[in-house]
């Protein structure tokens, strides 16, 4: 969404505005190429006394942050109210989990990375294995707008945990929060540059990928992620890319009808529908489905978006997101839905209220591609089987959500998406402990949880020799006998057990697979 120059000097800026309102909110330098690599030349000089404090030593210094964080917090949610313009309780509300996420990173990444003994095996049984998750060095995460808290930190503060430095490029929609945060992190270690942040449009994302970083860490679309994954690839630097979603609702026949409707109205229509794992559509069991659609639609009927203290979600953030949801909305109808709250109408200048769509063709782009806005559609299904199948041809499989009273984990495991809520939405992203990212075009990669700290680690794998072993295998000096031990080692140890069947073997079916 580069408005500005492509080709930016260190005298250009741009501002970042509300756009509830349009007024301005803060002016902020783009930065060049030039910039970007001197930033990430600082953060590698802060590296090595990151990596030096040691995970006792990090921990005080996260801990510490974690504290001004939440001291603080009502100055943080101002800044993100102003340039997203969702309501106060929702930005606290993602600070909240961005807080909560680092006291987790803190308390968990020395047993997550440390050094961990490994099982050498029999063959190498003079050894001692080792096994611990080192630091990458400086990581660059390019954050989204939609949640300019809660989304980065996923990456920051896991990355900052695992031992690196982090050099960050957030949307050119959000600036200001990306300075508020760097800004608090100084504030607990001044003169290291743990954390900074780098402004501009697109092009300063491109150069942060092309400088001496080792790791990428994206959040946003899909073909942006392309993009950033292109350009790692010319210095082979690894990526994680997290690339939004069109996350499914499943509504089975023994659901509680009146608590999915209430889950599906908040994930659909929260934050003003511009959640990577927000609910876009919702399959509904034929027997319930009239039942849902009634206290779904009473539910979207009460939601309102506004600027007024008293609306439950704000503007879109993106200006350009409404031309996307226009055209989503008008799609659908064309091809036969219908709006039985909101449409067309709903979308406005500014502000999209809550529009619900159902009996929408399955190729049309409300249902395929990613909306990010307050609509979705309620489709009905004559089972689970058929829901689980409109799901899995989907090209996105970020999160999902089901409700069921007896079937929701076999649902769940039957679905390609990296997550799965049953009998709620989205409660995947606030458990610390859980790795948060999807399959297909929604990205690889996790952030979150153990696998979110190795993310951001290469894995150190350390033998140490304990004694002369009685048969060495890595030497000139092997002679045919030491061989002719090997193979009677190999066959007491593996032969046995794959003895062929003398009838074809019949593998027993797994209940729990
Ligand atoms: P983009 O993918 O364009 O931008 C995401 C981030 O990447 C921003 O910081 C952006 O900077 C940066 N960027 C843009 N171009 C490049 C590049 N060539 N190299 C490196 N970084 C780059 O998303 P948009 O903000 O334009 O939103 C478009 C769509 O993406 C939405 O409609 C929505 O569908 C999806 N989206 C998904 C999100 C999610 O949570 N998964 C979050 C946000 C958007 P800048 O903002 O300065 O252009």
């Amino acid at each position: 969404m580069t408005q500005l120059d492509d080709r930016p000097t260190s005298s250009d800026t741009f501002t970042s505005l509300n756009p509830a309102t349009g007024e301005v909110v803060g002016t902020y330098p783009v930065h060049t190429a030039a910039d970007v690599d001197a930033a990430v030349a600082r953060a590698r000089a802060s590296a090595s006394w990151w990596e030096g404090l040691g995970f006792e030593g990090r921990k005080e210094v996260l801990d510490q942050w974690r504290g001004v964080l939440a001291r603080r917090v009502a100055a943080l949610v101002d800044v993100v109210h102003r340039e997203t313009g969702k309501p106060h309780g929702d930005a606290q509300l993602e600070a909240a989990l961005a807080i909560d996420h680092l006291a987790w990173i803190a308390s968990h990444a020395k047993k997550v990375l440390g050094p961990k003994k490994v099982f050498a095996g029999l063959l190498l049984a003079n050894q001692a294995a080792s096994v611990e998750y080192r630091p990458l060095g400086v990581v660059g995460v390019i954050g989204p707008w939609n949640y300019p808290v809660f989304t980065p930190m996923g990456s920051i503060a896991y990355a900052l945990g695992a031992g690196n430095t982090v050099v960050f490029k957030p949307s050119e929609l959000t600036p200001g929060v990306g300075h508020w945060l760097a800004d608090s992190l100084r504030e607990v270690v001044p003169g290291h540059d743990l954390l900074q942040v780098v402004t501009g449009n697109g092009s300063t994302g491109a150069a942060l990928c092309r400088a001496d970083v080792d790791k990428v860490a994206f959040t946003g679309s899909t073909a942006t992620g392309k993009r950033v994954m292109a350009a790692c690839a010319e210095r082979l630097v690894p990526v994680v890319i997290e690339a939004g979603g069109k996350d499914a609702m499943l509504v089975d026949e023994d659901a509680d009808i009146e608590a999915a409707a209430d889950a599906a109205a908040w994930g659909a229509f929260s934050n003003a529908g511009q959640t990577c794992t927000g609910i876009e559509r919702v399959y509904v069991h034929d027997k319930v489905h009239d039942a849902f659609l009634d206290a779904l639609t009473r539910r979207a009927r009460e939601v309102r978006s506004g600027h007024d203290p008293a609306a439950n979600y704000g503007p879109m953030t993106m200006p350009s997101q409404l031309d996307v949801v226009r055209r989503h909305v008008d799609d659908a109808i064309a091809k036969g839905g219908r709006a039985v709250v909101g449409g067309p109408e709903a979308v406005g200048d500014r502000f999209v209220q809550p529009t619900v769509l159902v009996d929408v063709p399955e190729d049309s782009e409300a249902v395929c591609e990613e909306t990010f806005g307050p609509t979705v559609v309620v489709n009905r299904v004559r089972s689970m089987d058929e829901a689980i199948e409109r799901v899995n041809v989907g090209k996105y499989g970020l999160g999902s959500s089901v409700f069921s009273a007896s079937r929701g984990e076999e649902i769940a495991r039957r679905l390609r998406t990296g997550m799965t809520a049953i009998n709620s939405v989205i409660s995947f992203a606030a458990v610390p402990g859980l790795p948060f990212g999807g399959v297909g075009d929604s990205g690889f990669g996790r952030i979150h949880g153990p696998d979110g700290l190795r993310e951001f680690c290469y894995a150190k794998a350390v033998t140490r020799t304990r004694f002369k072993a009685p048969l060495n295998l890595t030497t000139f000096e092997r002679t045919p006998e030491q061989d002719a031990q090997v193979a009677t080692l190999l066959a007491v140890l593996h032969g046995r057990a794959t003895q062929l069947p003398k009838r074809p073997l019949r593998v027993r079916r797994h209940k729990n697979l």
